[in-house]
């Protein structure tokens, strides 16, 4: 049997967590109070630069930790996604991204050698997803980001686009079909989100890295306003970019439940882990019952 189909069945650990948070950590009412959302964290990377100084196993320790119950890695360097997944089965769940060190964010688009990456690794591993890459604009036209589209298109794949709104139109105009993982939701002002997500029923803003949803520290009207209209849409997400941002998973989780709590409690479950598990467990689950013999 292949050692992936041997993986514990996705279950909501929700229970689970509940029960470490009364047993040990939780003396502190407000810290129960901030344990108990379990995240699902749509944006982490394990590079090659942070894998000496946080081996697999202290990653994992710091992801459980945080209260993140699944979390959808990709890394520069494929080797580091598969070495998170051997050691959590059950909390990682792998995206396939095209860069094989740091440093090609801005390259990889004019690079052929990408797609024979991506397919080498699609004969070998199982993934939801090809991303996180970074395209904006026109460059999106481009050959090599028409095939990684049509790549994804052809396994079943859903792609995580750090691109703007622009970026992204043009992928949809490539496959109509196309289900978009949209990071950091482009950057782009929330009006603009919104009317990408009328627009777009097959896209989902992921919220890493958007120090404008804050304003004196409460959730800005703008944003509560969109999160309120399309609950089923956004993700919690870190992106560990850099390795000294896998300090910050613990902090990322805990500001998030803040401002989660503003939010009414099934909005902010949907967010904090239930549109993850429906749209990305679900999807990954159902394609290794599919591969299963
Ligand atoms: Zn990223």
């Amino acid at each position: 049997m292949n050692r992936l189909h041997a993986a514990p069945a996705f279950r909501p650990s929700i229970v689970a967590l509940t029960l470490v948070c009364a047993l040990t950590l939780c003396k502190d009412s407000s810290l129960a109070g901030r344990i108990e959302l379990p995240i699902f964290d749509a944006h982490i990377h394990y590079n090659h630069d942070v894998r000496e100084s946080v081996p697999p196993k202290e990653a994992i320790a710091r992801l459980r930790k945080a209260g993140v119950m699944r979390a959808l890695v990709s890394s520069s360097g494929d080797e580091g996604t598969q070495s998170l997944r051997e050691e959590a089965p059950d909390l990682i769940i792998p995206e396939l991204r095209p860069y094989r060190a740091n440093g090609e964010t801005g390259s990889w688009f004019r690079d052929d050698s990408v797609i024979e990456y991506l397919r080498g690794r699609l004969n070998r591993y199982r993934y939801v997803a090809i991303g996180e890459f970074h395209v904006s604009g026109t460059d999106a036209d481009l050959p090599v980001v028409r095939a990684l589209v049509q790549l994804a298109k052809r396994h079943g794949l859903m792609l995580h686009a750090h691109s703007d709104a622009d970026a992204v139109e043009r992928m949809f105009g490539q496959d109509s079909d196309a289900r978009i993982l949209w990071a950091h939701g482009g950057y782009e002002k929330p009006a603009r989100i919104r009317e990408m997500l009328l627009r777009y029923h097959s896209l989902w803003p992921e919220l890493s890295s958007r120090d404008d949803m804050l304003s004196n520290g409460r959730l800005a009207e703008e944003w509560r306003a969109i999160l309120l209209e399309f609950p089923d849409r956004f993700m919690i997400g870190t992106d560990t970019h850099r390795p000294e941002r896998w300090d910050t998973i613990a902090a990322n989780a805990a500001s998030a439940r803040d401002w989660l709590g503003e939010l009414p409690a099934e909005v902010a479950e949907r967010l904090a882990y239930q549109n993850g598990e429906s749209l990305i467990t679900a999807e990954f689950s159902q394609k290794r019952a599919l591969r299963s013999p």
